[in-house]
């Protein structure tokens, strides 16, 4: 019988162990606090007293914590040697590559994986999951993995996985927060977020043409600017903070935005399309 351990059950570690039970795995749960795992062990769980025990029970281990340093305060006790850690928290590339080193110090072999669906996707049709390390290890142990979601080998580098994840973080939260600042100002006049929402999915929809049509611009730096200047971008952001503003809402979120483009057109390039961006971005302002 295949065996796993899941090591952390918040949402995701949850939805993580259940996933596991459905598709037929010996599951061996451990959670930091108790009362988490009632509903798995009622499904067949074993509950381990201890994370050193939980990793004592399966050659694979998932590990599910708020971020790596946790993995560290966890695991601190466990017997790590001839173990794989699957460690599918979220952190920064640079905390995964160390992870990495800490647990190949302590003989066991490491993947990073970010997870690109909520629990509620878990095991189910769409899901993805961004994976990293040793070659070999991943190719062991795919199948286990792919039972949580469509894994995407992006290479040795145990960083990769964690890089992959945050740029698409770096989308969603722009984005996600972009649609609450929408929701304040259409509540501060008179609308409801049901009202807007026909609007955001059309929007939210339109994005794949816009990264379509820049990316081949971004990847040549040709700052090609007959669809769209800095010039125009730049007042269109000024209408958006002047409409926050009239509204009563915090504007702080669209100033920085509308910044970086007037910052774009103050040193002469509102001519030029939005690719010019990438300029600025690689050059941060104190
Ligand atoms: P939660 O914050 O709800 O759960 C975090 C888990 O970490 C809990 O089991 C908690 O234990 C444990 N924990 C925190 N600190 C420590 C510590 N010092 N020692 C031991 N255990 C600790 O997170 P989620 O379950 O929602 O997410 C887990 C990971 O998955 C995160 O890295 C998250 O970024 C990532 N993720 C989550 C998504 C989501 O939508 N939820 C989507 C994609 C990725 P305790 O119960 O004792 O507090």
């Amino acid at each position: 019988m295949n065996q796993v351990s899941i090591i952390g059950l918040g949402p995701m570690g949850q939805a993580m162990a259940a996933a596991y039970l459905d598709a037929g795995y010996a599951v061996t749960v451990w959670n930091r606090s108790p009362g988490k795992d009632t509903a798995l062990v009622a499904r067949g769980a074993r509950r381990a007293a201890t994370a050193a025990e939980a990793v004592a029970a399966s050659t694979l281990s998932v590990v599910s914590l708020i971020d790596v340093d946790a993995a560290y305060t966890a695991l601190a006790d466990a017997d790590l040697d001839g173990r794989v850690l699957a460690n599918l928290s979220s952190d920064v590339p640079e905390k995964a590559r160390a992870a990495a080193g800490w647990a190949r110090e302590r003989g066991a072999s490491y993947l990073t994986g970010g997870v690109n669906v909520p629990p509620a996707g878990i095991g189910r049709e769409g899901a993805s999951i961004f994976i990293s390390g040793p070659g070999e290890v991943y190719g062991q142990h795919r199948a286990a993995l792919d039972v949580l979601g469509a894994t995407d080998y992006r290479g040795a580098d145990p960083g990769h996985a964690q890089l992959y994840y945050q740029l698409n973080m770096t989308m969603f939260w722009t984005a996600y927060t972009g649609w609450y600042q929408a929701v304040a100002i259409a509540r501060a006049n008179g609308l409801t977020a049901a009202d807007i929402l026909p609007y955001a999915g059309y929007t939210a929809d339109s994005m794949r043409a816009f990264y379509e049509g820049s990316a081949p611009l971004a990847d040549a730096d040709d700052p090609d600017g007959t669809a769209a200047r800095l010039a125009m971008c730049a007042a269109s952001l000024d209408h958006v903070v002047h409409t926050a503003a009239d509204s009563g809402v915090d504007t702080g979120i669209l100033a920085a935005h509308a910044a970086l483009y007037r910052r774009g057109v103050d040193a002469g390039y509102g001519a030029d399309g939005t690719a010019r961006l990438l300029g600025l971005l690689a050059s941060p302002q104190a």
